[in-house]
Parts: structure tokens; sequence; C-alpha cells
């Protein structure tokens, strides 16, 4: 081996720049690979959910972000394309103090994150550093071979984790199977200028219409878009005019903002898909993050629970090291923690994707009686808000909660909170 290490992370992402960083915290030595030249650059939108909020400020990041990378959202108000509101969710209702959404200026929490890693973890992580196969001694993974800076490199680990993302080649290379479905939607993100500040956020939903207008730090709004997956080219050679009257008949009451849409350089465009790997871990190796159970962004959780991961595959790797154990039986302990909660995000959202995005006239209008009935029912909200900010491992709706939130039986309870346990 040219070098070795104790864990060795593939992958600088969402999840295994949190990882490094934890692990460095616990004094066990890690690496931590990344193809990419430097920090992501570009468009993206990001919202830091009350869970994410949480998590930074545990590890003491949140309180690094930089002044004025967020902007703390309360109300999300659901409207029919048009303007009629159906339903608003009030972040309040959760416990304080993150009991809203950060809309954050793009990159900053990966950026913050990263520097903390450098600084905590110096020399642990290498850009230009590209995964290529699992080194093995018979049936044992003992390590990466790997390319850094375009010189060949044979790391040596005791575990190897897939932080990949969701082409993970770490994944394949253990040979574990997965479900990788690519939704027909994807979704197109703006940002746009605002004259007036605005607060408070809006999401407009239609017949194959999504439009989401999301308060972001100064005075800036992102729009989410929704389009279908490789309709961009058709739409870009039309130029800017008719998608801006398209965004004005959607929603009216922000016509002045749509002409702050000028130029295709102000959008990025985000694919859409969802991993379900088999198993995550295998002897000397284990998956996390989108390479385990990447979801589609109407769970708003894909960041979340990658940081996620990583807090809790710190605790069982630190447990590894102790006892000196990096079996699966050992690591498998990570996945018995993690899977009810992405499983449940991944079928809510999928959900999500069948009512919001759909073009067919019944089910819109079932969505809509599903949405105003909501609207009355506190309870209801509560449920659904839990797990969006990600303090719930629980599905939302059980059967009878779904016949009354489609308006088809009462609900005694509607008025009621119940009360939460937090997430251990
Ligand atoms: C455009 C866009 C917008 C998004 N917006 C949001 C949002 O608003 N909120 C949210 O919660 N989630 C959002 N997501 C999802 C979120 O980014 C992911 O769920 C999250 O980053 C997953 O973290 P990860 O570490 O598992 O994977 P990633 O963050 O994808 O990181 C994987 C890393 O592995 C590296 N890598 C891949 N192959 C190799 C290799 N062979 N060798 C070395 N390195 C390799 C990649 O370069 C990458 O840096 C968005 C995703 C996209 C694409």
């Amino acid at each position: 081996m040219d070098i070795t290490t104790d864990v060795l992370i593939v992958g600088a992402g969402g999840g295994g720049a949190v990882l490094g960083i934890a692990l460095a915290r616990k004094g066990i030595a890690n690496l931590v690979l990344e193809q990419a030249g430097g920090p992501p650059q570009g468009i993206r939108g990001e919202i830091l959910q009350p869970n994410g909020q949480a998590l930074l400020h545990k590890l003491g990041l949140l309180d690094r972000l930089p002044a004025g990378a967020s902007k703390a959202v309360r109300l999300f108000h659901f409207r029919k394309s048009g303007g009629e509101r159906l339903c608003t969710i009030d972040y309040e209702m959760l416990p304080s103090p993150f009991n809203r959404a950060l809309v954050m200026w793009p990159n900053i929490v990966h950026t913050t994150v990263l520097d903390h890693l450098q600084q905590e973890n110096p020399n642990a992580l290498r850009f230009n550093a590209k995964f290529l196969s699992l080194l093995r001694d018979g049936k044992n993974i003992i390590g990466v071979q790997a390319e850094i800076d375009g010189v060949p490199l044979q790391v040596g680990a005791r575990v190897v984790v897939g932080a990949d993302g969701p082409f993970s080649q770490v994944r394949e290379a253990m040979g574990i199977s997965a479900s990788l479905h690519r939704y027909k939607d994807s979704y197109l993100v703006a940002v746009l200028d605002t004259a007036e500040e605005l607060h408070e956020a809006q999401y407009y939903v239609g017949q194959q219409t999504i439009l989401g207008l999301f308060p972001a730090p100064g005075k800036k709004v992102y729009a989410l878009y929704m389009v279908s997956s490789d309709s961009l080219p058709s739409l870009k050679a039309q130029g800017v005019a008719p998608l801006r009257e398209k965004w004005k008949s959607i929603a009216p009451d922000f016509a002045p903002l749509f002409d702050s849409f000028v130029d295709w350089n102000q959008t990025a465009y985000m694919g859409t898909g969802r991993v379900r790997a088999k198993t995550w871990a295998m002897d000397g190796a284990v998956l996390m993050g989108d390479a385990a159970h990447g979801m589609n962004p109407h769970a708003s959780q894909g960041r979340m629970q990658a940081m996620e991961d990583a807090v809790i595959l710190a605790d069982v790797l630190e447990e590894c090291q102790k006892s000196q154990d990096w079996s699966a039986q050992a690591l498998q302990s990570f996945e018995r923690a993690r899977r009810s909660q992405v499983t449940m995000l991944q079928q809510l959202a999928d959900e999500e994707v069948f009512f919001w995005n759909t073009g067919n006239p019944i089910l819109s209008l079932l969505r809509d009686r599903v949405f105003r009935t909501m609207d009355c029912n506190r309870r209801l909200k509560y449920q659904v808000l839990l797990a969006t900010a990600g303090l719930s491992a629980k599905s939302p709706f059980g059967w009878i909660d779904r016949f009354q939130a489609a308006g088809f039986l009462p609900d005694p309870q509607a008025d009621h909170i119940p009360v939460h346990t937090p997430l251990a």
C-alpha cells in the first residue's frame, strides 16, 4: 500500500464531508477522496430543514455559516396554479429553536463543512482524487485503488465508505444491487430579484404544473419549476420570454418578480432520481447518503439524510474501532438505525410526486381536496411537517388518516397536536 488509514471515505459531498469531521473529532484516522477539483460552484437552491439545523448546531457549525447567508422562512403556502390558497404550513408549530426552514445561499452549507473538514482534519481531504476499484485480499476488502492528481495510488483502509452519490462506483464494486429510478419530471431552478423582500414561501400546483417561490437571502427568490426530464433544450430554444409569461399566469400576484428573469445563466437544471440499495454494508465496506438511498427532492431531505447518516455512522465506526470488528454484521447496526426513516421519506416523496406532479384532472381534484382538508386539520398538518422537517421516522399518514385527509371521514382529533417524541 502507498498509504493507509482507518476509514477511507469516497466522496466529499453532503454526507462524506460531515463524516470526515465527525471521525476526526473521535480521533479516528480518515481520508476523504473527492474526484472534483474543489468545492462545488453554481446555482442550486437549498433548504436547511430543522433536523439539518439541529445537526449542524450539534456539530458547532450552524453558527459558522456566514452572516446573511440564510433566510428564515416560517410560512409555506400551497396554492392552486392561478393563485387560490389551498393550505398553509407553519413551521412555528414545531418545537423551538429550529421551528423554521432556512433558505440558504447556494453551496454555502457545503463550503462551510468543507472548510471545517480542512481545518479540523488537515490533509484528510484530497480533491482530484478518484476512486477506481476496491482492493481485496481473498474475500476481505482492504482498501482502494485510486488516482490522485493523475497519479495511481493504493490506499489501505480498515473500512471503505461509499459516499459517492447516486451513481456510486463503490456500490458497484461492492457488488450490491440497487434499484435506480429516474423520475419523468425534473426541475429548473432560477434565481430571481425582488424589489420588496419576501418572507413567505409559495408553492403552486396545477395539472402537471409546479412552481415554488422561496425567499432567499439578499432580496433574491429561488423559483423551482417542474419540467419534464430532457425537455430543457427545447425550452431554452424558445427563449426566456414564454417561460416568464407562463410563470406570470401561474403566480399572477408575483408578476413583477418574473420580469427579473432575463437570462438562462440565472438557472440550473436539477435531475431527479431515487436509489434503493439492497443492503448497505458488507465486510470492510459500507454505503451512505445518496449511494444507499437517493430520494426525490419533494422530500426536501437529501442533504439532511446524508448528514444524519454521517453522524450515526461515525458512532458505529467508533464501536468497530474499539472492538476491531469491521464486519458486515458490525456495520449493519448503521443500516438498522437509519433505514426506516429514509424508506419512509422515499415513500412520502413518491406519494407527493404522484399527487402533486399529476396531469390527471381527477387526481388534481383529489390533491386539492386533501390540501383544503389539511388546512383545517392541525393534527395532520403537524404530522406532515414533522416528517418533512426530518423530526420523525414515522409515516405522517396511516390508512384512517388518508380517508380523513381526503375528507371522506371526520377527524375528531383534528385540533389535537400529538405529543412529539424527538428522534434519538
Ligand atoms: C441540483 C441539486 C439540488 C439539490 N438541492 C437539494 C436541496 O435543496 N436540499 C436537499 O436536502 N438536497 C438537495 N439535493 C440533494 C442533495 O444534494 C443530496 O441528497 C446530498 O448531497 C447527498 O449527499 P451524498 O454525500 O450522499 O452525495 P453527494 O453530495 O452527491 O456527494 C457525492 C460526492 O462523491 C463524489 N464522487 C463520485 N464518484 C466519485 C469517485 N469515483 N471518486 C471520488 N469521488 C467521487 C462526487 O463528486 C460528489 O462530490 C440536491 C441535489 C442536486 C443534484
